[in-house]
Protein backbone atom coordinates (compact mmCIF):
# COMPACT_ATOMS: atom_id res chain seq x y z
CA UNK A 1 0.00 0.00 0.00
CA UNK A 2 1.13 3.41 -0.77
CA UNK A 3 0.61 6.35 1.85
CA UNK A 4 -0.24 9.92 1.36
CA UNK A 5 1.93 10.12 4.54
CA UNK A 6 4.29 9.03 6.50
CA UNK A 7 4.86 10.35 10.23
CA UNK A 8 8.37 9.40 11.38
CA UNK A 9 8.12 9.92 15.35
CA UNK A 10 4.32 9.58 17.24
CA UNK A 11 4.80 12.31 19.75
CA UNK A 12 3.23 16.16 20.40
CA UNK A 13 4.91 17.00 16.57
CA UNK A 14 3.98 14.00 14.51
CA UNK A 15 0.67 13.04 16.23
CA UNK A 16 -0.20 15.86 16.22
CA UNK A 17 0.14 16.33 12.38
CA UNK A 18 -0.77 13.02 12.16
CA UNK A 19 -4.23 13.93 13.12
CA UNK A 20 -5.06 17.20 11.54
CA UNK A 21 -3.86 14.95 8.31
CA UNK A 22 -5.78 12.04 8.68
CA UNK A 23 -8.85 14.72 9.47
CA UNK A 24 -8.46 16.37 6.25
CA UNK A 25 -8.86 13.16 4.35
CA UNK A 26 -4.92 11.39 3.97
CA UNK A 27 -3.94 8.32 4.73
CA UNK A 28 -1.30 8.01 7.04
CA UNK A 29 1.56 5.66 8.89
CA UNK A 30 2.64 6.84 12.29
CA UNK A 31 5.61 5.39 13.05
CA UNK A 32 7.90 5.45 16.32
CA UNK A 33 10.79 3.30 17.63
CA UNK A 34 9.43 3.28 21.23
CA UNK A 35 7.22 1.11 22.82
CA UNK A 36 4.00 3.46 24.16
CA UNK A 37 2.78 4.43 26.40
CA UNK A 38 6.11 5.36 27.27
CA UNK A 39 7.39 8.38 29.09
CA UNK A 40 9.78 11.36 27.77
CA UNK A 41 12.41 11.76 29.90
CA UNK A 42 13.72 14.77 27.69
CA UNK A 43 11.01 17.01 28.17
CA UNK A 44 9.57 18.70 31.07
CA UNK A 45 5.90 18.86 30.86
CA UNK A 46 4.80 22.85 31.08
CA UNK A 47 2.22 23.55 28.02
CA UNK A 48 1.48 27.24 27.25
CA UNK A 49 -1.93 28.40 27.23
CA UNK A 50 -1.54 28.85 23.52
CA UNK A 51 -0.73 24.96 22.83
CA UNK A 52 -3.73 23.58 25.13
CA UNK A 53 -5.87 26.09 22.74
CA UNK A 54 -4.20 23.40 19.72
CA UNK A 55 -5.03 20.61 21.87
CA UNK A 56 -8.79 22.20 22.02
CA UNK A 57 -8.81 22.48 18.53
CA UNK A 58 -8.09 18.70 17.84
CA UNK A 59 -11.27 18.24 20.79
CA UNK A 60 -8.41 16.63 23.65
CA UNK A 61 -8.25 19.76 25.73
CA UNK A 62 -10.47 18.75 28.57
CA UNK A 63 -9.55 15.74 28.58
CA UNK A 64 -5.70 16.71 29.11
CA UNK A 65 -7.03 19.15 31.50
CA UNK A 66 -8.65 16.11 33.78
CA UNK A 67 -5.21 14.98 34.06
CA UNK A 68 -3.40 17.97 36.17
CA UNK A 69 -4.65 21.41 37.95
CA UNK A 70 -4.15 24.25 35.96
CA UNK A 71 -1.12 26.36 36.40
CA UNK A 72 -2.35 29.65 37.75
CA UNK A 73 0.68 31.51 39.40
CA UNK A 74 4.00 31.60 38.35
CA UNK A 75 6.54 32.91 40.91
CA UNK A 76 9.98 34.00 39.80
CA UNK A 77 13.06 34.36 42.07
CA UNK A 78 16.33 36.76 40.87
CA UNK A 79 18.22 36.54 44.12
CA UNK A 80 16.09 38.84 46.26
CA UNK A 81 13.77 40.16 43.57
CA UNK A 82 10.45 38.27 43.84
CA UNK A 83 7.53 38.48 40.95
CA UNK A 84 4.31 36.93 41.31
CA UNK A 85 2.47 36.37 37.63
CA UNK A 86 -1.04 35.33 37.06
CA UNK A 87 -2.07 33.47 33.98
CA UNK A 88 -4.69 34.50 31.72
CA UNK A 89 -7.91 32.55 33.41
CA UNK A 90 -9.14 31.98 29.39
CA UNK A 91 -5.69 30.37 28.48
CA UNK A 92 -4.40 29.01 31.33
CA UNK A 93 -1.50 26.52 31.29
CA UNK A 94 -0.77 23.11 31.80
CA UNK A 95 2.00 21.03 33.24
CA UNK A 96 1.06 17.15 32.93
CA UNK A 97 3.48 14.42 31.89
CA UNK A 98 4.38 13.59 28.34
CA UNK A 99 3.33 9.77 29.09
CA UNK A 100 -0.30 11.41 29.80
CA UNK A 101 -0.31 14.05 27.06
CA UNK A 102 1.40 11.44 24.06
CA UNK A 103 -0.94 8.71 24.88
CA UNK A 104 -4.26 10.99 24.01
CA UNK A 105 -2.98 12.54 21.08
CA UNK A 106 -1.78 8.87 20.13
CA UNK A 107 -5.27 7.28 21.16
CA UNK A 108 -6.99 10.27 18.71
CA UNK A 109 -4.84 9.83 15.80
CA UNK A 110 -5.74 6.19 15.83
CA UNK A 111 -9.61 7.39 16.08
CA UNK A 112 -8.89 9.27 13.32
CA UNK A 113 -8.30 7.15 11.06
CA UNK A 114 -4.21 6.93 11.25
CA UNK A 115 -2.27 3.68 11.58
CA UNK A 116 0.30 4.08 14.44
CA UNK A 117 3.19 1.12 14.36
CA UNK A 118 4.84 1.34 17.49
CA UNK A 119 8.48 -0.23 17.96
CA UNK A 120 9.19 0.32 14.81
CA UNK A 121 12.42 1.83 14.41
CA UNK A 122 13.44 3.51 11.37
CA UNK A 123 16.77 2.48 9.59
CA UNK A 124 16.16 4.32 6.14
CA UNK A 125 14.60 5.83 3.46
CA UNK A 126 13.42 4.71 -0.07
CA UNK A 127 14.84 6.69 -2.75
CA UNK A 128 13.67 6.78 -6.46
CA UNK A 129 14.91 9.27 -8.87
CA UNK A 130 16.66 10.73 -6.37
CA UNK A 131 13.38 11.32 -4.26
CA UNK A 132 11.92 10.33 -0.96
CA UNK A 133 9.35 7.89 -1.69
CA UNK A 134 8.75 5.83 1.70
CA UNK A 135 11.06 4.63 4.96
CA UNK A 136 12.35 1.41 5.95
CA UNK A 137 11.88 0.47 9.26
CA UNK A 138 12.75 -3.01 11.48
CA UNK A 139 10.79 -4.36 14.34
CA UNK A 140 11.83 -7.51 16.06
CA UNK A 141 14.43 -7.79 13.69
CA UNK A 142 12.12 -7.89 10.43
CA UNK A 143 12.79 -5.30 7.96
CA UNK A 144 9.72 -3.65 6.47
CA UNK A 145 9.64 -0.92 3.23
CA UNK A 146 7.00 1.55 3.46
CA UNK A 147 6.10 3.78 0.69
CA UNK A 148 4.37 7.20 0.38
CA UNK A 149 4.24 10.20 -1.07
CA UNK A 150 5.37 12.44 1.50
CA UNK A 151 7.74 11.47 4.20
CA UNK A 152 7.92 13.91 7.80
CA UNK A 153 10.63 13.64 10.11
CA UNK A 154 8.97 14.20 13.75
CA UNK A 155 11.75 12.01 15.42
CA UNK A 156 12.75 14.65 18.07
CA UNK A 157 16.27 16.48 18.03
CA UNK A 158 18.85 13.81 16.77
CA UNK A 159 16.30 12.70 13.31
CA UNK A 160 17.64 10.13 11.41
CA UNK A 161 14.70 11.34 8.82
CA UNK A 162 16.88 15.34 9.13
CA UNK A 163 20.58 13.08 8.73
CA UNK A 164 19.31 10.92 5.76
CA UNK A 165 18.14 14.06 3.94
CA UNK A 166 20.86 16.03 4.62
CA UNK A 167 18.43 18.91 5.89
CA UNK A 168 19.89 22.02 7.49
CA UNK A 169 19.50 22.17 11.31
CA UNK A 170 18.51 25.49 12.62
CA UNK A 171 17.16 27.08 15.84
CA UNK A 172 20.68 25.10 17.46
CA UNK A 173 21.12 25.45 20.78
CA UNK A 174 24.98 24.43 22.62
CA UNK A 175 23.94 25.26 25.93
CA UNK A 176 24.77 21.85 28.26
CA UNK A 177 23.84 21.92 32.11
CA UNK A 178 23.09 18.63 33.15
CA UNK A 179 20.14 18.79 35.22
CA UNK A 180 17.89 16.40 37.84
CA UNK A 181 14.36 16.29 38.47
CA UNK A 182 12.12 13.89 40.33
CA UNK A 183 8.53 13.58 41.73
CA UNK A 184 7.09 14.54 45.39
CA UNK A 185 3.96 13.76 46.64
CA UNK A 186 2.25 17.35 47.06
CA UNK A 187 2.41 18.56 50.69
CA UNK A 188 -0.38 20.56 52.57
CA UNK A 189 1.49 24.08 52.55
CA UNK A 190 1.78 23.99 48.57
CA UNK A 191 -1.90 25.31 48.74
CA UNK A 192 -2.37 25.91 52.53
CA UNK A 193 -4.04 29.30 53.34
CA UNK A 194 -1.04 30.27 55.58
CA UNK A 195 1.30 30.77 52.14
CA UNK A 196 0.65 32.10 48.79
CA UNK A 197 -0.94 29.99 46.92
CA UNK A 198 1.82 28.13 44.59
CA UNK A 199 1.29 26.91 41.35
CA UNK A 200 4.59 27.16 39.90
CA UNK A 201 8.46 28.30 41.14
CA UNK A 202 11.56 29.44 39.33
CA UNK A 203 14.53 30.46 40.95
CA UNK A 204 18.04 32.05 39.49
CA UNK A 205 20.22 32.85 42.58
CA UNK A 206 23.75 33.04 42.78
CA UNK A 207 23.45 29.28 44.27
CA UNK A 208 21.94 28.00 40.65
CA UNK A 209 18.78 26.94 38.89
CA UNK A 210 16.01 25.71 40.49
CA UNK A 211 12.37 25.06 39.71
CA UNK A 212 9.11 23.57 40.79
CA UNK A 213 5.82 22.72 38.66
CA UNK A 214 2.69 21.53 40.06
CA UNK A 215 1.99 18.09 37.80
CA UNK A 216 -0.52 15.42 37.73
CA UNK A 217 -0.69 12.38 40.07
CA UNK A 218 -1.10 15.23 43.05
CA UNK A 219 2.60 15.29 42.48
CA UNK A 220 5.37 18.80 42.64
CA UNK A 221 7.81 18.01 39.39
CA UNK A 222 11.24 19.40 40.95
CA UNK A 223 14.36 20.51 39.28
CA UNK A 224 18.13 21.30 40.28
CA UNK A 225 20.27 21.56 37.78
CA UNK A 226 23.78 19.01 38.61
CA UNK A 227 26.18 22.01 38.50
CA UNK A 228 27.05 22.17 42.40
CA UNK A 229 26.21 18.87 42.52
CA UNK A 230 23.40 19.70 45.67
CA UNK A 231 19.59 18.53 45.19
CA UNK A 232 17.61 20.75 47.21
CA UNK A 233 13.42 21.01 47.01
CA UNK A 234 12.06 23.36 48.75
CA UNK A 235 9.72 26.70 49.23
CA UNK A 236 11.91 28.47 49.02
CA UNK A 237 10.05 32.26 50.26
CA UNK A 238 9.33 30.31 53.69
CA UNK A 239 12.47 28.09 53.18
CA UNK A 240 10.70 25.55 54.19
CA UNK A 241 12.25 22.56 52.73
CA UNK A 242 10.27 18.89 52.08
C1 LIG B 1 15.12 19.09 29.21
C2 LIG B 1 13.98 19.51 28.31
C3 LIG B 1 12.85 20.08 28.86
C4 LIG B 1 11.79 20.49 28.03
N1 LIG B 1 10.67 21.02 28.61
C5 LIG B 1 9.62 21.39 27.84
C6 LIG B 1 8.42 21.91 28.44
O1 LIG B 1 8.29 22.04 29.65
N2 LIG B 1 7.41 22.24 27.60
C7 LIG B 1 7.52 22.11 26.25
O2 LIG B 1 6.55 22.44 25.54
N3 LIG B 1 8.64 21.62 25.68
C8 LIG B 1 9.69 21.26 26.44
N4 LIG B 1 10.81 20.75 25.86
C9 LIG B 1 10.84 20.62 24.42
C10 LIG B 1 10.04 19.37 24.04
O3 LIG B 1 10.53 18.25 24.73
C11 LIG B 1 10.18 19.14 22.56
O4 LIG B 1 9.91 20.33 21.86
C12 LIG B 1 9.19 18.08 22.12
O5 LIG B 1 9.42 16.87 22.81
C13 LIG B 1 9.36 17.85 20.65
O6 LIG B 1 8.35 16.91 20.30
P1 LIG B 1 8.50 16.04 19.05
O7 LIG B 1 7.21 15.29 18.89
O8 LIG B 1 9.00 16.87 17.91
O9 LIG B 1 9.71 15.03 19.33
P2 LIG B 1 10.01 14.10 20.56
O10 LIG B 1 9.11 14.38 21.71
O11 LIG B 1 11.50 14.17 20.74
O12 LIG B 1 9.62 12.64 19.99
C14 LIG B 1 10.34 12.06 18.96
C15 LIG B 1 9.85 10.65 18.81
O13 LIG B 1 10.51 10.10 17.66
C16 LIG B 1 10.83 8.75 17.92
N5 LIG B 1 11.97 8.38 17.07
C17 LIG B 1 13.23 8.86 17.10
N6 LIG B 1 13.99 8.26 16.18
C18 LIG B 1 13.19 7.36 15.53
C19 LIG B 1 13.39 6.42 14.48
N7 LIG B 1 14.57 6.29 13.88
N8 LIG B 1 12.35 5.67 14.10
C20 LIG B 1 11.12 5.78 14.68
N9 LIG B 1 10.88 6.65 15.68
C21 LIG B 1 11.89 7.43 16.11
C22 LIG B 1 11.20 8.72 19.40
O14 LIG B 1 11.00 7.41 19.93
C23 LIG B 1 10.20 9.73 19.98
O15 LIG B 1 9.04 9.09 20.46
C24 LIG B 1 11.88 20.33 26.65
C25 LIG B 1 13.02 19.73 26.09
C26 LIG B 1 14.06 19.33 26.91
C27 LIG B 1 15.27 18.68 26.29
Amino acid sequence: MEYDVIIVGARCAGATLAIYLARAGLSVLLLDSAKMPRDMTLSTHFIQGAGMKVLDELGIGDELRRIAPPTKYLHSYLNDVHVKSEFNDNCLPYCIRRIHVDTVLQTEAQRSGVLLLTESTVVDVLRESGRVVGVVSKKNNETISHRSRLVVGADGPNSIIARLTNSNAYLTDTLKIPAFWTYIQTPEIWNSNKYEHTDMIVEWSDSGYRSVFQTDGNALWCLRPLKKFIIQVGIWKTQTVF
